[in-house]
């Protein structure tokens, strides 16, 4: 089965679920996949740990059906990812 989604660039992507591809960057919030349990997040949910206990696990059913944060919501969030100490995000 294949995904296509649209990166904040606005070039679509299509990948195959079969490949075992993680992307470098998670789709949401667009930090760095940093290890295994945002590869693991990534394989259930396409988005990082972080993203998946903020956002897809609260949101289960919207998250399955295509709803992902956005605007002020989204800014907020990346803004307090990026405040944390780089240790906490390790
Ligand atoms: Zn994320």
């Amino acid at each position: 089965m294949t995904k296509t989604f649209k990166t904040r660039f606005d070039v679509c992507v299509t990948l195959d679920e079969c490949s075992g591809y993680v992307p470098l960057d998670c789709p949401v919030c667009e930090l760095t996949m940093r290890d295994a349990n945002d590869a693991n997040a990534y394989r259930t949910h396409m988005c990082c740990a972080e993203c998946k206990m903020m956002w897809a696990e609260p949101n289960s059913e919207a998250w399955q059906a295509g709803w992902r944060p956005e605007g002020e919501q989204l800014n907020n969030y990346k803004i307090k990812l990026r405040q944390q100490p780089t240790y906490l995000l390790i």
